[in-house]
């Protein structure tokens, strides 16, 4: 049976219909271990009780009303956000991590458009870095498979290789508007940024007036083990984007930012017509209400270090088909001796889920309400892969 959806996604052959935690079910009936969580995602886990909650009893009071008027929840999640981030003072709220990156790069054009230097136009990003797939962040990820197909690409963007200290240094003038990064790069392959890297930009940021863009809509929200993966540097941003895990598998993307930063977003300056909808606050308060407890991000990061132990472990034991583990907290990937499509098609054989990047790698990157039972099964399924594979 040929599918009706279009063939964008290599996807495998299986039908998800029912999920608990970090487990999820097929339609022909098996049993899988999530080291996925729909890339980085379900953070939560499927199902979590307190989110499946927030959304039905929004459901029943309130889907939609438009931006044209005031949305308390929205207003309630801004201010929880703004208070976790530690530097911003405002914030857009999306439907994607595509569209937060876009308001973004639009806050930091439009910040040098109100200075008077409408010049200042050019991002500066990095190898390896993914944005999302709209034509601007295809521009900003500058990937070929991403932008072959579409024709001329947007303006105002240039690409350094990561870890490029004098590069950077080099590449600000009087056109750049920002810098924009991943402290931990997820599609690029799980690859963490220096933090001596992240100061480096600050400071270029600082003498030369750009601003400097974080995108953590795969590392913030709790996957590195801290709010935001940032915090493990301790350098500040002047604008953020978030997405995935904000929603816990609800659609919803954020652009954080300093008052002085988002200057030039003013009425009609930016819209969405669905962006901070009822529904989608609703569930990020939600999502809220548990990375807040005080125990919470202390556990994750225990169970991080069982898990990287584990994979560690395996990596090797299995050195034909592992080379190594990479990563920081749940944010993990094992870098692959055979290629990467091999390992998650042999995993999902084995009941478990991981997720492919570039560089060759798979991602490891469960729900953050993991059990240690289920990740020593995840990893002894995942083990059965690599014999499996070795065997070949
Ligand atoms: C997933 C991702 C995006 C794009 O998010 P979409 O919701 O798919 O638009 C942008 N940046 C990073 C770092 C991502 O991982």
């Amino acid at each position: 049976m040929t599918s009706p959806v279009m063939p964008t996604y290599a996807r495998h052959d299986v039908a998800f219909v029912r999920g608990e935690g970090a487990r999820l079910w097929s339609e022909d009936g098996r049993e899988f271990i999530d080291f996925g969580a729909g890339v980085a995602v379900t953070s939560f886990g499927h199902a979590h009780p307190h989110l499946v909650e927030a959304l039905c009893t929004q459901a029943r009071k309130l889907w939609h009303v438009s931006n044209l008027y005031r949305i308390p929840e929205g207003e309630r999640l801004a201010r929880r956000l703004i208070a976790a981030s530690g530097f911003a003072e405002t914030v857009f709220f999306a439907n994607s991590g595509a569209e937060a990156l876009e308001a973004a790069i639009k806050t930091a054009r439009s910040y040098h458009f109100e200075n008077g230097q409408p010049e200042r136009q050019t991002i500066i990003t990095f190898q390896g870095c993914f944005h999302g797939r709209t034509l601007a962040t295809i521009a900003a990820g500058r990937r070929k498979a991403h932008t072959e197909a579409f024709g001329e690409a947007c303006p105002g963007f240039m690409q350094l290789a990561l870890h490029d200290y004098e590069a950077v240094a080099r590449a600000v003038n009087e056109k750049t508007a920002a810098i924009l990064i991943e402290p931990v790069q997820g599609e690029g392959g799980v690859r963490v940024v220096e933090a001596a890297f992240l100061e480096h930009v600050r400071s270029i940021c600082d003498e030369t007036g750009t601003l400097l863009i974080y995108d953590e809509v795969q590392c913030g929200m709790g996957r590195t083990g801290r709010m935001f993966a940032h915090e493990w540097a301790g350098v500040k941003p002047d604008i953020m984007a978030l997405a995935k895990a904000l929603g816990g598998g609800f659609p919803i993307g954020a652009c954080l930012a300093t008052a002085e930063a988002a200057k030039g977003m003013t009425a009609g300056r930016h819209g969405s017509t669905f962006g901070g909808n009822p529904l989608a606050m609703a569930v990020g308060n939600a999502v809220m209400d548990i990375l807040e407890n005080d125990t919470f991000l202390p556990e994750v990061r225990r169970k991080a270090e069982r898990l990287q132990a584990g994979l560690g472990r395996l990596a090797a034991a299995h050195g034909a088909v592992f080379k190594g583990v990479r990563g920081i907290g749940m944010m993990l990937g094992l870098a692959c001796a055979v290629p990467n499509t091999e390992v998650t098609k042999a995993a999902l054989d084995e009941g478990v889920l991981v997720i492919g990047a570039a560089d060759n790698v798979v991602r490891v990157m469960p729900p953050l309400v993991i059990t240690a039972e289920e990740m020593d099964e995840g990893l002894v399924r995942l083990e059965r892969a690599a014999m499996r594979l070795a065997a070949q």
